[in-house]
């Protein structure tokens, strides 16, 4: 069984795939979740068994809880207990104002980018908490910076599921720190993923980039190091922490 094993959800691409690579240059067994892109996962996984390390790639909707039952099952068949969740599955719609948005888009993004995150941290505490005879282990929620600013005009109901994962990041932390799990979260700026261009805007990280107090838009990999970071034993007192990665926006 693996000494340190990861599970990143959405991670065929983005920052889930930056944060496979460095997972596995960094001697975890990396799970990488995916919605639909088998081929990007497979092809990850190929890419980081030709440099030496493990992976696999297992398919799911964070949103739907059996999904998220096989998937842990899956993970834990193949490598042990779960020692390391990142929570990086998301999703952004179309930039719209609240009074234009229909409650199929409200549950849409509700279900990935909340449900989904408490149903896999559950499934990660269950494993992990030395109240289920765990090991212990870390939690990274990736939340953004729409958390603190509303994104006004552009998607309010994503902004409000981030201030939720900050809240659960928070709350979940207190809740399970004295039994060896550690949470915490990132708040990425604009960084330069096909995100924005699932939500119609391909080109928003070069057209807002100069909001940014850097004036430039982020690199995944930039998310990435600090995902790393709070999972590690370098980060062993902190949590309950959310960082922003953000260029100072
Ligand atoms: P991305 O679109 O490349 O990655 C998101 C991944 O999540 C995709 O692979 C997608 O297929 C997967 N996914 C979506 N719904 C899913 C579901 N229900 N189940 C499983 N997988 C699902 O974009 P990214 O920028 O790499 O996004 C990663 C995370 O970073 C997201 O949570 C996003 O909200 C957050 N974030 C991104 C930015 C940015 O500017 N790129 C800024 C702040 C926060």
């Amino acid at each position: 069984m693996q000494e340190k094993v990861m599970i990143i959800t959405g991670g065929s691409r983005g920052i889930g795939a930056a944060t496979a690579r460095l997972a596995a240059a960094a001697g975890y067994a990396v799970c990488i979740n995916y919605r639909r892109n088998r081929e990007a996962a497979q092809a990850l996984v190929a890419e980081i068994e030709a440099g030496g390390g493990r992976a696999m790639a297992l398919p799911g909707d964070v949103a739907e809880e059996a999904d998220v039952l096989a998937l842990f099952r899956a993970v834990d068949d193949a490598y042990g207990r779960v020692t390391a969740l990142v929570n990086n599955a998301g999703i952004l719609e179309r930039q719209m104002r609240l009074d234009e948005m229909d409650v199929g888009r409200l549950g849409r993004v509700l279900s990935t980018n909340v449900i989904g995150s408490f149903l896999c941290a559950r499934e990660a505490v269950r494993r992990m908490s030395a109240r289920h005879g765990g090991r212990g282990g870390a939690i990274v929620n990736v939340s953004s910076v729409a958390a603190r600013l509303g994104s006004p005009h552009e998607y309010i109901d994503y902004a409000a599921s981030k201030g939720a994962i900050d809240a659960m990041t928070v709350g979940l932390a207190k809740e399970v720190a004295a039994e060896g799990v550690r949470v915490n979260a990132v708040r990425p700026g604009v960084i330069y993923t096909e995100i924005h261009a699932s939500g119609g805007e391909p080109g928003r990280v070069d057209r807002v980039k100069d909001t940014v107090p850097m004036k430039r838009g982020g690199q995944p990999e930039e998310v990435a190091t600090a995902i790393l970071w709070l999972l590690s034993e370098a980060a062993s007192y902190t949590t309950g922490a959310i960082i922003d990665v953000a260029g100072g926006r």
